[in-house]
């Protein structure tokens, strides 16, 4: 049989039409194109790709099932590892976890492993096969989750199909992280994250949103008070970072973090059918090239931006967003101004942005990161005709947890600090995700998760065990 080198292309909306819309971008794999792009597996005995995926899937033994037409097999063997696939198929960078690895990659292009995982997953939600899972008659321990993101959710449907009573505490009105907040409709439905989150709370899970933990609750009183044998603490990186530059207090700057939440979890986009506005101008300079970077681009677009800028300080080469997203923005038109870093943001009488003043770029030595440091042109200022002005230049640890628990270790950025289980300073809590490592990605919360997950429940029966020896 003819096996292509490169991936088999799956259908997307066209940029100028999905430009001025929040409908999902790509439109995934019919069954012949997904059998066709799983035939090109080699099924290696090693499997290498398999180290490259942070919950483990069985990846050609799932991919084997898909080239056999036994759908429902695939996403039974890709629920066994991961309790979110339709997501992570659509938001994984792939390009550096499994695809990196896979060995058909090494000639051609490698195996499509997040199409075919997203297929299978759609495949199974359209058709609402769910999963059987035997519990224990009574649970194994009770554990509490702070936070309902990707770290979070993981932990808790492991454990709860461990056969532990799981309640996941989050601060939010809608459980998902930034997979409800933060990244836009037209890459991950919504309806598909509350979708995969109702299969959790089936397996016993039980969600209490707008429980903020360090204020409804804390730590302690969850491990005392409340009885729980252990925590997994998976708050994320949800608090923005600024440039400190003058102007950043005028209307019309927002932070990436509080201009996605208005369009994703308050659907600001539908205002006003929905309760929340948001002022997206005409001219909109976004600061920064990471991936928040691009959605925020992308969405100003959608709500009407004429033009829209990303604004960053060194190269092409060194943008930290997808290769991806950055093609889709280029397609959709956003315009980017690299080499180029905000000095101060220009207000007018009433208060409301007017410009962006910013210095032209060279990039010198390379610095602690490795790359190329941007050094400013002297004298090459120039103004950006803009009136919002959008930053996503980072985001740093929620602070509450741990300013009000005593005992739990950080960092001097802020981050809780583990062994590689998950394990923290304080007896009984644990944490992953962003919270531990900083701002990182979905799969790579989830796995933390899943780790945690296991030494969670070593933990519990090792500290039962302990109890009735002692009795
Ligand atoms: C705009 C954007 C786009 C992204 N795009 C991608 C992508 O395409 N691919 C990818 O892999 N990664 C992407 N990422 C990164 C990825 O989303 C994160 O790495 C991942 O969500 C981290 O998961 P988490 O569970 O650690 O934290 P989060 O998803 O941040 O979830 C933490 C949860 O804890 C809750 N919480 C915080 N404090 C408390 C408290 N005190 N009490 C109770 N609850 C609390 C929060 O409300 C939140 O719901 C993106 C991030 C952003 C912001
Ligand atoms: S490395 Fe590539 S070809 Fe080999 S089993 Fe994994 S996906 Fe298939």
């Amino acid at each position: 049989m003819f096996v292509s080198s490169i991936k088999h292309k799956m259908p997307e909306q066209q940029p100028e039409i999905r430009r001025r819309n929040f409908d999902e971008v790509a439109l995934g794999y019919d069954d012949t194109t997904a059998k066709a792009e799983a035939s090109r597996c080699l099924q290696c005995k090693t499997a290498p790709c398999r180290q490259g995926c942070p919950v483990g899937i069985n990846i050609p033994a799932f991919i084997k099932h898909i080239r056999e037409g036994d759908f429902t097999a695939a996403i039974d063997e890709i629920k066994t590892k991961n309790n979110l696939p339709a997501i992570c198929g659509r938001v994984c960078p792939q390009e550096d976890q499994c695809e990196k690895f896979c060995v058909v990659g090494k000639k051609g292009e490698p195996v499509g492993i997040g199409r075919l995982e997203r297929f299978a997953a759609d495949y199974a939600r359209a058709r609402g096969r769910k999963q059987k899972v035997i519990l224990p008659p009574e649970p194994l321990g009770k554990v509490a989750i702070i936070g309902a993101g990707p770290a979070g959710l993981s932990a808790a449907g492991d454990l709860a199909r461990m056969g532990y009573k799981v309640t996941v505490f989050e601060a939010l009105h809608a459980p998902g992280g930034v997979l409800m907040y933060g990244i836009p409709e037209f890459r991950l439905p919504k309806e598909i994250v509350r979708q995969e989150i109702e299969e959790l709370k089936e397996l016993g899970v039980e969600i209490v949103v707008n429980a903020v933990i360090g204020k409804t609750f804390t730590i302690d009183e969850l491990l005392t008070e409340e009885g729980f044998d252990a925590v997994f603490i998976g708050t994320g990186a949800g608090l923005p970072h600024f440039m400190d530059i003058p102007g950043e207090n005028l209307n019309g700057v927002y932070s990436a973090n509080e201009f996605l939440t208005r369009v994703n979890l308050m659907k600001a986009y539908k205002f006003p059918e929905a309760g929340t506005p948001v002022h997206a101008g005409k001219r909109v300079a976004v600061v920064g090239a990471g991936n928040v970077a691009m959605d925020a681009a992308r969405t100003a677009l959608r709500l009407g931006a004429e033009n829209v800028y990303i604004v960053y300080r060194r190269s092409e080469e060194e943008m930290p967003a997808r290769a991806e997203e950055i093609e889709h923005a280029k397609e959709e038109g956003v315009e980017f101004r690299l080499l180029t870093n905000p000095v101060r943001i220009i207000g007018d009488e009433r208060g409301w942005v007017k410009g962006l003043e910013c210095i032209r770029m060279e990039l010198g030595e390379p610095d602690e990161s490795g790359r190329r440091k941007p050094v400013p042109i002297a004298n090459s200022n120039f103004v950006l005709d803009v009136d919002t002005v959008i930053m996503a230049i980072g985001q740093g640890p929620n602070p509450l947890v741990q300013q009000t628990t005593p005992g739990l270790a950080v960092n001097k950025r802020g981050n809780i600090t583990t062994d590689e289980t998950g394990r923290t300073s304080k007896e009984g809590v644990f944490a992953g995700g962003d919270i531990v490592t900083g701002a990182a990605t979905v799969i790579q919360a989830m796995g933390a998760g899943k780790k945690a997950a296991a030494a969670i429940h070593e933990y519990v029966q090792n500290k039962r065990k302990g109890a009735r020896n002692s009795q």
